[in-house]
């Protein structure tokens, strides 16, 4: 049986490198090999030898210096300031002495780096310091930095982590890879609370961890964890598609309950996700209803927190390997590839996913090298889920908030912070640049703001046209004038009492939150309008609206009153980020590997179905839809 000990991978590398090269140490950091080397400019220098051995040994390859070779810390600074072009615009420059690291944030990183990564390796070779560059979001994000200082905090005990994590990924595989079963434990024939576990005969890897925030009890809100295939003691990786919490929401209580090991995603989904967590747990603190973990529990998911890039290839386990592709759903978000044994089976788990481009997001990936079994949402599967082209529902939209600008209204859209909100940023923004609306104040109210911070600050996971504005162009739109960021109750007021303006708040169904007060203070007056984008689910206050209601109950200082809905109503679809009926059989046509078989998810149950028996007919797949709880053998 294959196997990639440590002793064996060590000693084909010693064999490789240069006689030249003072080794000092090898160390298995997760996936990650790191040499250690008191000349690292040998290796620095010759960067054909690192990447060589990295295909060799299908090993991401890291080289450090050995402590004794470092540069005294302040003659570091100097060296960078003096190596480093002004134009990069350096904010903060700091060290990680567990790992021989200098992290040197700036605004252009890019410069840092230098052609082919000349300025980096003339740093390495002058100090010693191996760097770790880090943008400067043009918005700055208090979550972004809150990670930074977490993980500067923990750096050795997550050395420690990494180091006893690379021992165990790296060890015999002791069965022979002959099955591999998924167990649904949440988000199967309904949305909310995804969550699944992937067993093989020698591992088992959580993928997604979510709740159901519309669940009424913990019942229904969390995954089924009290399956008899989970403990959490065997659990060996925990895969995260997105940062929408019903995919990741209920990830911290598997820390709270004990779990020491790896939580995988990317770096913006990591970024997100501790915004988002943080929110619910405040959140449910103020609703008296608290969830059972707090913030300590997702500090340390931010510490066990292992961040890939699209199309980077790691052992989670020491018999599976994953790699992330783009999933086109929100920044960030991905499609997971997992590679069993040595290729006997092969499973993509779709997680939420947009194959159509949008504003904001280039298309899903559907290109998989091999594939025998696909796993896929269905929000959209059902034969009726047609949704209005972008380019309409970007026409009615601007057409809507044309007409409310002319007779001097006001317009309230309810979003979802992250992903819907930056897209129509974008929208609005380029609409207003080419005059084709008012230039008018663009409030961005609520956690919208940070949000759009984290955007900022990975705009490599951006659309290719919004990269090339960024990178090519200089023009950021997220940056743009137009937005205003709403902070106080005070500015709130003023917005209500002022000019014809656009407002974008949260919650996105007016289940609660600053969109519900704008709208108690607009809804009377017929010169406003105010826009869905967004599903609305049964039960909020956003689907009585749309269904109609003029007369609704709310509370106000107190006390029940009731408000008057004479503002105008309009519900604009096309803007989601899932795909549409038509774009979810699209792509199982346009795999570029047929699967022998597909699991739908994540959808009503009829729709789940609906997709399923379509698929089955016209494609002549096997398909299959299981419901929470069901134990599919895939390989
Ligand atoms: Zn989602």
């Amino acid at each position: 049986m294959s196997s990639e000990s440590l002793e064996k991978i060590k000693s084909a590398i010693v064999k490789k490198l240069p006689k030249r090269v003072q080794l000092a140490n090898i160390e298995f950091e997760g996936s990650e090999v790191v040499i250690y080397t008191k000349n690292p400019e040998i290796i620095t220098e010759n960067g054909d030898l690192i990447r060589n051995l990295a295909k060799d040994l299908r090993k991401r390859i890291i080289v450090r210096s050995d402590k004794t070779v470092l540069l005294d810390q302040e003659k570091t600074i100097e060296k960078i300031h003096e190596i480093v072009p002004k134009e990069a615009e350096i904010t903060n420059i700091g060290f990680n002495d567990v790992t021989s690291e200098v992290r040197i944030e700036s605004k252009k990183p890019g410069i840092v780096i230098g052609k082919y990564g000349v300025t980096s390796r003339e740093i390495v070779k002058n100090t010693g310091w191996a760097p770790k560059i880090l943008r400067t979001p043009p918005i700055p994000s208090k979550i972004i930095e809150k990670i930074r200082h977490i993980l500067k905090q923990s750096s050795e005990d997550r050395k420690q982590f990494l180091l006893s994590f690379g021992k165990r990924i790296h060890q015999e595989v002791n069965h022979e890879n002959d099955w591999a079963r998924l167990t649904s434990m949440g988000g199967f024939r309904e949305v909310g609370r995804s969550c699944m576990l992937l067993q093989t005969p020698n591992s088992r890897v959580m993928i997604d961890c979510g709740v159901n925030v519309a669940g009424n009890d913990p019942k229904s809100s969390f995954p089924y964890l009290n399956v008899p295939e989970f403990s959490l003691e065997e659990l060996d990786a925990v895969v995260i598609s997105h940062a929408h919490l019903d995919h990741c929401g209920f990830l911290p209580y598997l820390y709270h309950y004990g779990y020491d090991g790896p939580v995988f995603c990317t770096t913006p989904t990591r970024d997100l996700m501790t915004l988002l967590q943080l929110d619910h747990i405040d959140i449910a603190h103020r609703e008296d209803n608290p969830l059972p973990f707090d913030t300590k529990n997702v500090q340390k998911t931010v510490e066990r927190t292992i961040t890939l890039d699209y199309g980077e290839v790691t052992n989670i386990a020491q018999d599976i390997k994953l790699t992330l592709h783009n999933a086109g759903h929100i920044l960030g978000s991905s499609i997971a590839h997992l590679h069993i044994g040595d290729g006997q089976h092969n499973m993509v788990y779709t997680g939420d996913f947009k194959f159509e481009r949008s504003r904001l997001l280039d298309p899903a990936t559907s290109k998989f090298p091999r594939l025998e079994t696909l796993v896929m949402e269905s929000t959209y599967g059902g034969h009726d889920d047609v949704q209005p082209s972008r380019n309409t529902s970007e026409k009615k939209l601007m057409k809507t908030i044309y007409q409310t600008l002319k007779q001097k209204g006001k317009v309230l859209i309810p979003v979802f912070a992250v992903g819907r909100a930056q897209e129509l940023m974008v929208v609005l923004e380029e609409y207003m640049r080419h005059g084709m609306i008012d230039e008018v104040p663009i409030h961005i109210d609520g956690m919208i703001w940070e949000a759009t911070a984290i955007h900022t600050a990975r705009p490599e996971y951006l659309s290719k046209d919004l990269r090339d504005q960024i990178f090519h162009a200089g023009r950021n739109p997220f940056i743009s004038d137009a937005f205003h960021k709403v902070t106080n109750p005070n500015k709130r007021k003023d917005i209500i009492e002022g000019e014809p303006s656009i407002i974008l708040s949260t919650s996105g169904m007016l289940t609660g939150g600053n969109s519900v007060e704008y709208f108690k203070a607009l809804c009377d007056d017929e010169k406003n309008t105010l826009i869905f984008v967004g599903y609305q689910s049964e039960g909020s206050l956003g689907r009585r609206i749309q269904k109609g209601w003029t007369e609704i109950p709310l509370m106000k200082d107190g006390k029940t009153k009731v408000f008057h809905v004479k503002m105008n109503i309009q519900t604009i679809e096309g803007f989601s980020g899932h795909s549409n009926r038509r774009q979810l059989m699209d792509y199982v046509k346009r795999l570029s590997t047929k699967p022998e078989k597909i699991i739908t998810c994540h959808g009503d149950p009829h729709k789940t179905v609906d997709l399923a028996s379509s698929i089955h007919k016209s494609l002549k797949i096997e398909t299959k839809t299981p419901l929470n709880l069901e134990c599919t053998r895939i390989q």
